[in-house]
């Protein structure tokens, strides 16, 4: 039997999510702060009861966290960033414990001229919860979703036992843990393959437009004008705010050109985002260059009565882009003709899909191509009628529409909207909430 070092409350605490909208009572709490620590809680059921739920920084927006009476084992004191080294493959990578936030990462890389492709607004999320999670954002090249660039990583079996897995030993049994949510096993440690920092450039606009179909139009016209496209559509009013990228070559540093417009777009992104875009403003720069490391953020944990994000998240192929933003908008505006109530606005993501396997299951699995997320937003994940609008609108986007969602970014999902093939789920980490999914 190993010894526990690390922090231990077995006393009835609750712990909540970052938009306070899920909240679990475990019966214990343990923080390790050594790989031998998450052993002895995965080896011993009797001091830490199954089932065995790993976090980071509790920033998910489903009942992924909820595990009463269970064991959350909370990974952010193991946030080390270890080395940046040369795979046996000849790639360079960096080597990183999984509690630490992709803030910090980015910003260690950036001192070293050298990046993740995958470089999305939130600053929090943990590296172990990414990747074996579900993720995006609207990448300059490669794809858009963390997990893409794993390429080893090293986690405890419900045995306790380490292990290490990689792309070039495991194949097919690698990638498929990387779709296991932390069901296979807790991630203490992964290889991120990294690259020598380029910069970017954005051009921001808003525009508006006479239909859903134009708006659709609009949407792909301005993808095809640039290298990237992140836009956040506001669809009932037929608008939609559009950050064109571009790539701007080599470079690891914000210059000091466009400062200080790009600080105070930054800030002002940063506070909608936060705020679920209400009541905020966001300026419209343009030829704005920058390192994206920058535009990682960090956001506040807010209190209940504040405004704070919530959103759900859809992924389509591109070629129904069309037909989902004119039935979303259809549904959208009967739905605020029944209620009053309509979303803030839509979040949409660009993510190329690899192919080869190396997504067999959930999000950008099949084929090679292009996805597009669809993602309704609010400020106020306890506003019943966003929480109605979610269940009526994930019946639309996952059945007619053929939209594939996630277990830790769609809220409020039924067994059969989802499926996590049982084979990758070892019963000393399966929740309830997961138990369900499972096929
Ligand atoms: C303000 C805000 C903005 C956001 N923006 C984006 C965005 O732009 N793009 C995007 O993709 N997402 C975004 N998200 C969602 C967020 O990135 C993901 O939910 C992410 O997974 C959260 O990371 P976490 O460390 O907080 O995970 P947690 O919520 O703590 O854990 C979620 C789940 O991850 C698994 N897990 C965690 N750690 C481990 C581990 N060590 N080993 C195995 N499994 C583990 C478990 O299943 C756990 O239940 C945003 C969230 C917020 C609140």
């Amino acid at each position: 039997m190993r010894n526990f070092s690390g922090l231990l409350e077995n006393e009835g605490r609750s712990f909540s999510n970052w938009g306070l909208s899920r909240t679990t009572t475990p019966a214990v709490y343990a923080e390790p702060i050594s790989y031998a620590d998450v052993q002895a809680v995965v080896g011993n059921p009797d001091r830490f009861p199954t089932p065995v739920n790993p976090v980071g920084s509790l920033a998910s927006v489903t009942a992924t966290i909820v595990n009463d009476g269970g064991t959350m084992l909370c990974m952010r004191k193991l946030d080390d960033i270890i080395s940046l080294e040369t795979d046996v493959k000849g790639r360079r990578i960096v080597r990183v414990q999984a509690g630490c936030r992709l803030k910090k990462l980015n910003l260690w890389l950036q001192a070293r001229e050298m990046e993740l492709p995958f470089q999305a607004e939130i600053g929090e999320a943990t590296v172990g919860s990414v990747a074996v999670g579900d993720t995006k954002e609207s990448s300059l090249d490669g794809p858009g979703y963390f997990s893409a660039h794993v390429v080893a990583l090293t986690y405890v079996d419900e045995s306790g036992q380490l292990r290490t897995i990689s792309d070039h030993a495991d194949g097919a049994a690698f990638h498929e843990f990387k779709c296991s949510f932390g069901l296979s096993g807790v991630v203490v440690e992964c290889q991120l393959e990294v690259r020598a920092a380029t910069l970017c450039r954005s051009d921001t606009s808003i525009a508006g437009f006479a239909s859903a179909d134009d708006l659709a139009a609009g949407l792909l016209r301005a993808r095809e004008q640039c290298d990237a496209l992140l836009a956040i559509v506001f669809l009932n009013n037929l608008a939609a705010f559009l950050d064109q990228r571009f790539r701007a070559g080599p470079g690891s540093m914000t210059p000091a050109a466009s400062q200080p417009a790009c600080e105070e777009f930054r800030l002002a992104k940063r506070l909608a985002i936060q705020h679920g875009f209400e009541g905020v403003e966001v300026p419209q720069p343009t030829g704005l260059i920058y390192s994206r490391a920058d535009f990682v953020n960090e956001y506040w944990r807010p209190s209940p009565t504040e405004r704070r994000l919530d959103f759900q998240y859809y992924e389509h192929d591109i070629s129904r882009l069309r037909e989902v933003v004119v039935e979303t908008f259809n549904f959208a505006k009967s739905f605020q003709e029944r209620t009053g109530y309509a979303p803030n606005g839509w979040a949409t993501y660009f993510v190329h899909r690899p192919g080869n396997g190396r997504k067999p299951y959930g999000l950008y699995s099949g084929e090679a191509g292009i996805s597009f997320s669809f993602d309704p937003f609010c400020s106020n994940p306890a506003e019943p009628r966003w929480q109605r609008f979610s269940k009526e609108y994930n019946d639309l986007a996952i059945k007619r529409l053929g939209g594939r969602v996630s277990p830790i970014q769609t809220q409020w999902l039924r067994p059969g909207d989802v499926s996590i093939p049982a084979k990758l789920a070892r019963p000393r980490f399966t929740t309830p909430y997961y138990k369900q999914f499972l096929g």
